[in-house]
């Protein structure tokens, strides 16, 4: 039978990205939104919308029950969750499947896993990736904690097992602190996210974030589509990425691709993930696994030409992975700048009337957004309004398209992100590729 109409459980520009990728395919889109959402692009363009519920998302892009009556009265066959919402949230995927919907995403028990860091490092640990050293599990008794980290070596991070986002980490730099911030981690992390179960890291000095992108049939072939390099940070939150990483050589990607690949076919995971790694002084470190389509996807499918939203509705739809390990070659080099809707070195938050739009074009420019002029950002949700992606057959000249795509591109009557981006690309070290996740803050911190 297949697949013939998506429900798009998201908004935004990834709601436009599945859209898109749905429609190449031939396949109908239903597209849900908040009140607040009425006039978005993804719900002008969907073959169908429902509305779902009023502005705050968890009575709308949260909802899980206004969600599936949508699918059922739309007579939807799939669910794309895209990012973010209820895309790693295991019984959103067990209710769908429950339904006879496909879920367009990994296996629920594989996020379920994923979901809780203490158990998703002791999977990558028994599938043999490579740890950052520390407890091994949850912790809560401060004298063993006090052990491990001197058996690690000051700072450590304390981390939460739920945490997500860039929250619940706290930093430790002496045994001193140690109990109170574990104290502190565990409450913040209770009243983030429910849990309060925390573990111990070493936290590494200055490493680069270098992440792989998997995907898996669900039978046990698996394949990886190479690295994006995401240490260009803020708060843990990612400002610009791209690929290959300009530290990597090919030998490494492959080395630690095929690790990864054989981990996620050893495991039979179905669909798009995302290993995370640390890297510092030639060694990986893996952080965690993000069972879900990443926002800097695009990049990696700028060098490899593979279409992953396209990719995850076929392996949703039974079928087998379009392309073999053998067949990726890896060409060229793209970036992202992810553009928000905030001050551009204060951040604050700029929702409103986006007055006059024009997104920048050419060759090797796309933009994925659901900006027009006219257009109201609403303020309930996430600050990203757009993506730049650039391609350049090498390092430098994707810079150099980056330049002439953010003079190009015009987003007026809310403050953007677009001259941080502007700015960025007259720095050596941006230009030179020598940049850590500590890079952007102390960047910021010596600008201001
Ligand atoms: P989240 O799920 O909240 O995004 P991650 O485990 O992916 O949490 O970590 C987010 C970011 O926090 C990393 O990209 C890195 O900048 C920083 N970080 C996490 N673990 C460590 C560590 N052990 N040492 C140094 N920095 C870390």
């Amino acid at each position: 039978m297949g697949i013939s109409r998506i429900l798009i459980a998201n908004r935004g520009e990834i709601a436009l990205r599945i859209h898109r990728a749905a429609h190449e395919m031939g396949i109908e889109t239903v597209a849900v939104h908040s009140t607040a959402d009425a006039d978005a692009m993804h719900v002008r363009l969907a073959d169908h919308a429902v509305c779902i519920g009023p502005p705050p998302a968890t009575d709308s892009y949260l909802n899980t029950a206004a969600i599936i009556s949508a699918a059922e009265v739309a007579q939807c066959d799939a669910i794309h969750p895209g990012y973010g919402f209820l895309s790693e949230n295991e019984k959103f995927a067990e209710i769908v499947e429950a339904h006879d919907i496909a879920w367009i995403g990994p296996k629920p028990e594989h996020i379920r896993t994923m979901g809780d860091k203490v158990m998703a490092k002791k999977t990558a640990g028994a599938l043999g990736l490579p740890l950052v050293p520390g407890s091994d599990g949850a912790i809560d008794n401060v004298e063993e904690a006090a052990k491990i980290a001197e058996e690690i070596g000051y700072p450590v991070i304390i981390k939460a097992a739920s945490g997500g986002g860039g929250r619940g980490m706290k930093v430790c730099e002496s045994p001193e602190t140690l109990g109170t911030l574990m104290q502190q981690a565990g409450n913040e992390a209770k009243s983030a996210f429910g849990d309060a179960t925390v573990y111990l890291e070493k936290y590494l000095g200055d490493p680069r974030h270098i992440e792989f992108q998997v995907f898996g049939d669900g039978n046990g072939n698996a394949i990886h589509l190479g690295e994006r390099d995401c240490s260009l940070q803020r708060r843990h939150q990612k400002v610009f990425e791209e690929a290959p990483s300009p530290v990597l050589s090919t030998e490494e990607r492959n080395r630690m691709g095929e690790i990864c690949a054989k981990a996620m076919a050893d495991m039979g995971y179905r669909g798009a993930g995302t290993i995370e790694f640390l890297w510092e002084n030639g060694e990986f470190y893996f952080i965690e696994m993000n069972t879900r389509l990443q926002v800097e996807h695009p990049v990696t499918e700028m060098i490899t030409g593979v279409d992953l939203v396209r990719e995850q509705i076929r392996i949703a739809d039974g079928k087998a992975l379009s392309v073999k390990q053998d067949e990726i070659e890896f060409k060229g080099h793209a970036i992202e700048c992810r553009i928000n809707a905030e001050d551009p070195f204060t951040f604050a938050p700029s929702p409103g009337k986006v007055t006059s739009y024009h997104a920048a074009g050419g060759m090797h420019v796309r933009v994925d957004s659901g900006l027009y002029a006219g257009y109201s950002i609403p303020p309930y949700y996430d600050s990203m309004i757009a993506k730049l992606i650039v391609y350049g057959r090498n390092r430098e000249g994707c810079i150099m398209r980056l330049r002439r795509a953010l003079e190009e591109m015009v987003i007026e009557g809310v403050n953007t992100s677009i001259p941080l981006h502007r700015e960025l690309l007259t720095q050596d070290d941006i230009l030179s590729g020598d940049y850590s996740i500590k890079w952007l803050e102390e960047w910021l911190k010596e600008r201001s």
